[in-house]
């Protein structure tokens, strides 16, 4: 069915973030140099809350590269319980002062916090790649779709909030339906989109007339620091948005447990969203919370004898280890038609001797490090328990010195069932599974029982099979004959079903709905 939308949907003369071609030497060459700027840069932060209040001096964390802990990125103190009590003060005062601001003049502000955050691509980059272990090209399309989700979201405001609907009604009475602000939201996100995710439901929330909370991962706390700052600078007031660097006992679950909480915004994992969910739950005499919640998947793609084996390689290289496979969207289940099965997997197995590992500043490097020392041991010892039953198909190799960071070489393990996976492997480990011509019902059950929905991968050249599978399965973000990352705003909303999340898809026309609420006002005239 057609979602009726506006025909200036995307705003006037609408397009997407400039980009930047790393590949063309005129583009690369003065971004790598101001990037460079900020390679031994030491950044400070902590918590940002309306009324300043004194940090506790336990709570301060010294921040290292996860590709070298020998290089420290700077150091950044966590809250406490009397910041997180204050920030939630603040958030609840300034709530209804920033409701009632005119729409055009929240977008306004969020529109120029995208041109700041574009301004400063190069020290955000850095960041991204020092703090978070993201490769150059990674932090080019991070800091490019907050700009996007920036532009669209102020866009997409100005449409719904902008507007009284006037709705039928008899004579001598009028009906209006308008949107508004729901209250003060918690935003919780996650370290592998330290900027992209975390401004965009920051942003959501704002445009929307709601103030905000939010706590972002505490892996990448640096980087959220100085896009806050970035915020400020552009105008956004600092009770309308605090952010409290810091764990999760001491804010994430205090804020969640908070009875003045109106909605929460989280990408993370589904046990983390469950766990949230319930807390929200369990509030006595507290609004009925809404929930964004963006979580896991166990995203597969289903490979058909006719598929062009080459482009099928290039796609699940992509997909599987860009960003080491710290995507959600990431693909982890390769079902392959026994008749292609060994020509993709003898050229998949060249393809990932080649991959180079290392330090995500360079631009040889294919594969960066994984976030922390926990994240390595967990994807080790899934490869391990597999390694023993005689399951690797194909794997890459170590670089030297990676004994400094947390390097997990791309791996593909064989499996005989997808029902062989307890949970999602959130690293470079891909899972192929075989599949004969009859079984497709069985394969598409199969991901459907996982009950996760999140992307999936169709590669066949025959018409009619992606059309069957798309049909059939529960996904949110299905690709045909392409690699299944890197939604872009406006044009991949991105979201999923089931285990992985709520919805509404983030960078979609809908999403804003989620953070307002209706009002209907009938006057009897
Ligand atoms: N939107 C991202 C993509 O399409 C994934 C977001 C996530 O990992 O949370 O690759």
């Amino acid at each position: 069915p057609h979602i009726p939308l506006p025909p200036d949907m995307y705003g006037e003369g609408r397009k997407n973030s400039r980009g930047v071609n790393l590949t063309i030497n005129s583009q690369l060459e003065p971004l790598l140099e101001k990037v460079r700027h900020y390679d031994s840069q030491q950044w400070t932060g902590g918590p940002m809350v309306a009324n300043k209040l004194e940090a506790d001096p336990a709570l301060k964390q010294t921040v290292v590269s996860p590709f070298d802990h020998r290089q420290t990125v700077g150091t950044v103190q966590w809250a406490n319980a009397a910041q997180t009590q204050a920030a939630l003060d603040a958030a609840v005062d300034a709530f209804p002062g920033w409701n009632a601001t005119d729409v055009s003049e929240r977008a306004a502000i969020v529109r120029k916090i995208g041109d700041l955050l574009e301004e400063h691509m190069p020290e955000l980059m850095a960041l991204c790649c020092r703090e978070a272990g993201k490769q150059l090209s990674d932090g080019v399309a991070e800091v490019r779709e907050a700009v996007d989700f920036c532009r669209y979201y102020a866009n997409r405001a100005e449409q719904l909030f902008g507007q009284t609907e006037t709705l039928p009604g008899p004579t001598g009475e009028s009906n209006e339906l308008y949107l508004t602000g729901r209250g003060p939201f918690v935003a919780i996100s996650p370290w592998n989109f330290p900027v992209a995710i975390f401004m965009g439901q920051i942003m959501a929330a704002v445009v929307s007339g709601n103030t905000v909370v939010a706590k972002p991962a505490e892996q990448t706390s640096l980087v959220a620091c100085r896009c806050v700052e970035l915020m400020y600078q552009a105008g956004l007031p600092k009770a309308v948005l605090q952010l409290l660097p810091g764990d999760g006992p001491t804010v994430g679950q205090v804020l969640t447990a908070d009875s003045r909480v109106t909605g929460v915004a989280f990408t993370g994992s589904t046990e983390t969203a469950q766990v949230i969910n319930r807390a929200l739950a369990a509030r006595d005499n507290a609004p009925l919370a809404a929930l964004v919640a963006e979580t896991g998947g166990q995203n597969a793609m289903i490979v058909d004898s006719t598929a062009l084996p080459e482009q099928v390689v290039a796609d699940v290289v992509e997909s599987s280890f860009t960003s080491a496979g710290q995507r959600c969207s990431a693909l982890r289940v390769l079902f392959l038609q026994e008749d292609i099965a060994d020509k993709v997997i003898e050229i998949l197995a060249g393809a990932m001797q080649e991959l180079e590992l290392g330090d995500p500043r360079e631009l040889t490097t294919d594969v960066g490090p994984v976030i922390d020392a926990d994240a390595k041991a967990g994807l080790l010892a899934h490869v391990e328990k597999f390694r023993a039953k005689g399951r690797i198909i194909a794997e890459g190799k170590l670089p030297a010195g990676a004994e400094h960071g947390h390097f997990v070489v791309p791996v593909a393990i064989a499996l005989d069932d997808m029902n062989e996976l307890e949970r999602e492997q959130f690293g470079p480990i891909l899972h192929i599974v075989r599949w004969k011509a009859t079984e497709l019902d069985t394969v598409i059950n199969k991901i459907n029982a996982a009950g996760y929905g999140l992307t999936m991968g169709i590669h066949s050249r025959n018409e009619g099979f992606a059309e069957e599978i798309d049909r059939k399965v529960r996904i949110g973000n299905v690709y045909v004959n392409r690699n299944i990352i890197g939604a872009v705003v406006g044009v991949q909303p991105f979201g999923g079903m089931g285990l992985s999340g709520t919805g509404p898809k983030a960078g979609g026309p809908h999403y804003l709905l989620r953070f307002a609420t209706e009002r209907t006002r009938t006057i009897n005239t």
